[in-house]
């Protein structure tokens, strides 16, 4: 719930609606779930919420894995036995998590763990808000940034995304700057425009992977119902209604996308409107083929693309050797099925 939401619950519970704020304040600043412990409601009340069946805490750790770069991964168990993982990457000035928006994900890429496993369902707001929430509880500090780039794609559960992302940035929620938080997508052409209205300065980020149509919809399914002329049109006309700078990430893949014309391709896309290259060497996949692209072809697309003043960077990427890095998150559930 957001703050007015639950002033108008517990107004209709006949307290007074203050009582929300208190209750805010004992969820998102001190990490309080028990409403027993929550000292300043009355006792009634405690009682009453938790006959009434309300509950704040919706995640379980059932494990986690940390890296020798401090990069943490998790296992949460969902109220229906489910689970998602979400990561924590702490660097000097930020500590970032990344989380999950769905339990697998329909898109089905053929480079990305999560996508080999199919779609289960959606996860609730509840359950979005609670794996940044519990990380920064659980590392006792103040989460910085959160991107939605765990499991699932964000725009096909797009409501819940939002709110959970219109929590996370609230004072009276994880009070995380707009600015800090980043959604990607694999191409979702209708839900970007409708982003694009939203009243949030938030990032958004485009998973392009590809500047030609026949090798973007081999890597992303998605892209034979929104092509990159349509996807690009979108993202454009994103960054001019927001003025905010797009990120435009993209895996390199040896042999499929690394080529003299994919980088022409990303010269031609940038140019004229406000993006960024992210460049992301690829993570293998257990399963999948693909490998990724030499360090020299890497750097060569970043030295190119900085020549020529297209705004770039590449993507430092962590905890790899616990498999909690981009695209290596799985369902934990199927997994244990297999064993
Ligand atoms: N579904 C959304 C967000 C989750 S994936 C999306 O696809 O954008 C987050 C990012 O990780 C995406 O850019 C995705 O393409 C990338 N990714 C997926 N698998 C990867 C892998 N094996 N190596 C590197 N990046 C990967
Ligand atoms: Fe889904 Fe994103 Fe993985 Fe594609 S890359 S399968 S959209 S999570």
């Amino acid at each position: 719930m957001t703050l007015p939401e639950m002033e108008e619950r517990v107004t209709s519970l006949g307290q007074p609606r203050y009582r929300a704020e208190q209750i805010f304040k004992w969820v998102y600043k001190h990490g309080i779930d028990d409403f027993a412990a929550m000292s300043n409601l009355p006792h009634a009340f405690q009682q009453q919420l938790a006959e009434k069946g309300f509950a704040t805490g919706v995640l379980t750790e059932e494990g986690a894995q940390e890296a020798a770069d401090g990069t943490k991964k998790y296992y949460f168990r969902l109220p229906d036995g489910l689970h998602v993982e979400s990561v924590y990457i702490p660097e000097e000035r930020r500590k970032t998590v990344c989380f999950s928006t769905q339990v697998g994900c329909a898109i089905g890429c053929a480079f990305c763990a999560t996508g080999q496993q199919g779609f289960v369902r959606n996860l609730s707001v509840a359950e979005i808000v609670d794996q940044v929430r519990t990380i920064g509880l659980e590392r006792r500090t103040r989460i910085t940034h959160a991107v939605a780039m765990g499991q699932g794609e964000p725009l096909v559960n797009y409501e819940a995304t939002l709110k959970a992302i219109k929590l996370m940035n609230a004072d009276y929620g994880l009070g995380i700057a707009a600015r800090h938080l980043t959604i990607s997508t694999s191409g979702m052409v209708p839900a970007i425009y409708r982003l694009a209205e939203e009243d949030i300065q938030l990032n958004l980020a485009i998973s392009l992977h590809a500047t030609r149509d026949q090798i973007r919809s081999e890597l992303i399914p998605l892209n034979r119902t929104y092509p990159l002329s349509v996807l690009i049109e979108a993202a454009r006309s994103y960054a001019a209604r927001t003025k905010r700078r797009v990120t435009l990430e993209y895996i390199m893949i040896d042999g499929v996308n690394d080529g003299d014309e994919d980088l022409e391709g990303l010269l031609t896309l940038t140019t004229g409107w406000l993006s960024h290259v992210n460049l992301i060497p690829y993570n293998p996949v257990p399963g999948v083929d693909y490998q990724p692209s030499a360090p020299a072809t890497l750097r060569r697309f970043f030295q190119t693309l900085q020549r020529h003043n297209v705004a770039v960077s590449i993507r430092q990427e962590r905890g790899a050797e616990i498999e909690a890095a981009c695209g290596q998150l799985r369902q934990r559930l199927k997994l244990m099925e297999k064993r």
